[in-house]
């Protein structure tokens, strides 16, 4: 998941992750450590869309510094790119991408394609 994210590790950031760490609320979650890191909000989006269970820990020092419950968002802008090649985001025009997030998927906003969420690595565009 956080390879998708290009932070893994190369960059000499620290970065752990626990997948399905057992938590006695929830059952299982997915938690989210980056070391000396903080995510931007787009990668952020995109870790709600991926892992809408997941908890971001941010780590300095070996400290938690900071802990986040990710929220879904309900729309995500510049971090997806859309599987319609005559939609106008892929048009060599200056539009950043927008999808809203619905129940079944991620619904561009400019041609109404939807981007289900087990294809959301496919089309990842994080710069
Ligand atoms: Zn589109």
């Amino acid at each position: 998941m956080l390879a998708i994210l290009g932070i893994d590790g190369s960059n000499g950031e620290g970065v752990s992750i626990g997948m399905n760490v057992v938590s006695d609320r929830l059952g299982t979650k997915d938690i989210v450590k980056v070391e000396d890191r903080e995510l931007s909000q787009s990668e952020v989006d995109v870790l709600a869309v991926i892992a809408p269970e997941a908890t971001i820990n941010i780590i300095r020092d070996y400290t938690v510094i900071d802990k986040k419950r990710i929220e879904r968002p309900t729309a995500v802008t510049g971090v997806l790119s859309c599987p319609n090649r005559n939609c106008i985001t892929n048009a060599n025009e200056p539009v950043n991408t927008r999808f809203m997030v619905l129940d079944e998927g991620l619904q561009c906003n400019y041609c109404g394609s939807i981007v289900h969420e087990d294809e959301v690595p496919t089309y990842l565009d994080v710069a």
